[in-house]
């Protein structure tokens, strides 16, 4: 955020802060790639074509809890993957990174890794009239 010159506030979209966790993705990707991934993602423009593009980097991994043997096969829980991806190659990062590498809030990513639970597919998904929802 910074102030224009009649003293509104007008939200920038910039990268966000690096992620503090002890894998440090930011340094391991570096900051060139990190800066052309943003380009790139803000090049899209359409904000669905986005969703889209941010659905292909985020896994859902369900995985079977252990409970007790009263519940069998009732709890599943989904975790998730993230990644980045640049000049062909992809990135392990952890949603921090994710979202702030992107320079988008982490509601919008995790409202489409939600959606991912129940559309699996986000490309069939958007050409129906379901919403990927941010
Ligand atoms: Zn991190």
């Amino acid at each position: 955020m910074h102030m224009s010159a009649k003293g509104t506030v007008v939200p920038a979209r910039t990268i966000g802060a690096k992620c503090k966790c002890q894998l440090k993705y930011f340094e391991l990707i570096g900051d060139d790639k990190i800066r052309k991934i943003f380009e790139e993602f803000n090049r899209i423009g359409d904000k669905q074509k986005q969703d889209i593009y941010l659905a292909g980097l985020i896994i859902p991994r369900t995985v079977a809890r252990r409970r007790s043997r009263a519940e069998t096969g009732k709890e599943k829980e989904t975790s998730f993957k993230y990644k980045v991806r640049v000049n062909g190659q992809e990135y392990p990062v952890c949603k921090n990174a994710m979202w702030a590498i992107h320079g988008i809030t982490k509601f919008r990513v995790e409202n489409i890794a939600k959606s991912l639970i129940f559309y699996p597919n986000p490309i069939l998904c958007s050409n129906r009239t379901c919403e990927v929802d941010t």
